[in-house]
């Protein structure tokens, strides 16, 4: 797969619209995935929810009613692939930052792509051990039998990041556990120089990438409520806004890193027609 990505889009695999307390409006959130095309196959990174969630609502009247998902056909992974011409098959790799629902939801309309996924984050959604682990994983989402692609955490550097996990070249998994025990964000090069880093939920609003990091307290209050290990979570949260400070755009560093999370209406739409 991919010997150089030749072109990355930025989808929106699923609107939210949660409403936080005190507010009279609805917050809106995406499902920020990558589309990667290189000369032998298409690759996504996260996939959101995929036909089937939508059409039977398999994510639960709990996430429906908290996080008014649009439940819109036309924002699924797939539907987004056929109109910029492909088809299913086209996509060999689906490298996820994690299995929670929102972001492998979409594994079943690309029965035939591998599936690249750090071993401890495969282990917890099948064990599912705890309550909050029984909420986030629907085995139903991998019921299909992926070819899974277990890593391991161990091997390169990365910008100061170790144990660095290369899926090919140009495509990295970064461990950035806390949020779930086998988190990940995922590092693309860029064709036009430099790289993305899908940081996945390592965390939930671009004011935390800032120095000093903001973030709306409902928010704030919701990742500490589905972090699976607190410390590691702001230890990774801070080694983000680090990377981000010293080699985001304008840091004038000679390899510049563009960082975004999942969920940041903000940051998606500053990349959305972004297209290299
Ligand atoms: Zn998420």
């Amino acid at each position: 797969m991919l010997p150089m990505p030749s072109l990355i889009r930025h989808l929106n695999c699923v609107t939210m619209a949660p409403r936080t307390p005190g507010s009279m409006t609805p917050a809106r959130m995406v499902a920020h995935c990558l589309l990667v095309e290189g000369p032998d196959g298409l690759a996504l990174v996260d996939t959101g929810f995929g036909t089937v969630d939508i059409a039977e609502k398999r994510m639960g009247r709990a996430f429906v009613g908290l996080m008014a998902p649009s439940l819109d056909p036309a924002e699924t992974a797939i539907a987004q692939v056929r109109a910029a011409g492909y088809d299913a098959a086209d996509v060999t790799d689906i490298v996820l930052t994690h299995l929670d629902l929102d972001h492998a939801g979409g594994l079943g309309d690309f029965p035939a792509a591998r599936v690249h996924v750090f071993a401890d984050e495969l282990a917890a959604a099948r064990a599912r051990t705890s309550p909050k682990e029984k909420n986030r994983y629907i085995e139903a989402q991998w019921a299909h039998g992926p070819s899974w692609v277990e890593h391991t955490v161990a091997g390169e550097e990365w910008l100061g990041f170790s144990s660095v996990r290369t899926v090919t070249e140009n495509v990295l998994m970064v461990p950035l556990q806390g949020h779930t025990r086998g988190h990940c964000g995922v590092a693309v090069r860029r064709p036009s120089g430099g790289w993305f880093l899908h940081a996945g939920d390592s965390y939930f609003n671009h004011g935390e990438k800032e120095n000093p990091p903001t973030c709306p307290s409902g928010l704030r209050m919701f990742q500490a409520m589905v972090q699976m290990d607190k410390k590691a979570r702001h230890a990774n949260a801070d080694r983000v806004r680090s990377l981000h400070a010293e080699h985001g755009p304008g840091s004038g560093a000679s390899e510049i890193v563009t960082v975004f999370c999942a969920h940041d209406a903000v940051e998606f739409d500053a990349l959305a027609d972004v297209t290299d």
